[in-house]
């Protein structure tokens, strides 16, 4: 059953939707590689100006699947790295250098202008289909945690975050593992506007219209040479040393507890989303106090 659904909502958009609902659009291999073909098609239709990538349901993104089937036997790489099958830390430094870092590089240089139309929550590897967007919307309840310190690791593998959030932001994300609202993304430039849920989508198709409008070259030369100008400040570089860091983190928790992750994580994960919710509810009722 497929994963990602493809729209053509007005002349000039198309609009990919991730159309796992149920899952809350966490992402598995077959659904990066369905994406991946879906803005291969957007991008072989002429016809095309802007991309949306928009997501189903309440959730744009609950990030990796990490219950589902990650195997590679036999898969053909997308980005020309391989190594799927060898033994040792290779296999999985390849598999996510190829679903992970990889995809996402491919995916922020494509020559169209993209806009993440995004609600609801934006975790972990969700953050990964979000920021190689040129534009993000977001509705005013969307909210972006990258929790993966929780696992004894770095954070997520597409590490921009220093360009999304600026460094003592980015650290505190990586730190806490809290997440950010809508309200302080928009004030930290990680997104474009915030709207009303219900306008989420009509917005971000208006936006999308304006730009389509415009000739379709210099869009590409502006985006290139604003992504151009990410890679000289070291863009490009910092996520393929970041990669190699997440790498001895993959390592570090395969020797100490047999796996590619602390398990204590999710854990982790539990208990500081129930202390964020406790804090909410106490400045909630101190603002109804007083
Ligand atoms: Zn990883």
């Amino acid at each position: 059953m497929s994963s990602i659904r493809d729209e053509r909502p007005v002349p000039g958009v198309a609009r990919i939707v991730l159309a796992r609902p149920e899952k809350r659009n966490a992402q598995d291999r077959d659904l990066l590689y369905e994406l991946d073909d879906a803005y291969a098609r957007a991008l072989r239709d002429e016809r095309v100006r802007v991309i949306v990538l928009a997501a189903d349901g309440p959730d744009f993104s609950s990030g990796h699947d990490l219950d589902s089937d990650w195997a590679m036997d036999g898969v053909a790489s997308r980005t020309m790295t391989g190594g799927f099958g060898a033994p040792g830390a290779e296999s999985w430094f390849a598999t996510e250098e190829e679903l992970f870092t990889g995809l996402c590089l491919r995916w922020r240089d494509i020559p169209r202008p993209t806009i993440a139309q995004v609600q609801g929550r934006v975790m972990g590897g969700g953050l990964m289909l979000v920021w190689p967007c040129d534009l993000v919307v977001a509705a005013s309840d969307a909210s972006f945690v990258d929790p993966v310190g929780a696992f004894d690791m770095n954070g997520a593998e597409y590490f921009t975050h220093l360009w999304e959030l600026g460094a003592r932001r980015a650290k505190e994300m990586l730190f806490t593992g809290e997440p950010i609202s809508a309200q302080d993304a928009l004030a930290m430039g990680m997104v474009n506007r915030i709207v009303p849920p219900e306008q989420l989508e009509s917005a971000t198709l208006e936006l999308a219209e304006r730009i389509a409008r415009r000739p379709p070259f210099g869009l590409r030369l502006a985006k290139r040479a604003v992504n151009q100008s990410l890679d000289l400040q070291g863009q490009r570089s910092a996520v393929e040393s970041a990669f190699g860091l997440h790498h001895v983190a993959h390592a570090h928790n395969r020797e100490l507890h047999g796996q590619l992750v602390d398990p204590g994580g999710r854990a982790v994960i539990r208990d500081s989303a129930r202390l964020g919710e406790a804090a909410q509810r106490e400045e909630k009722d101190r603002g109804e106090d007083g």
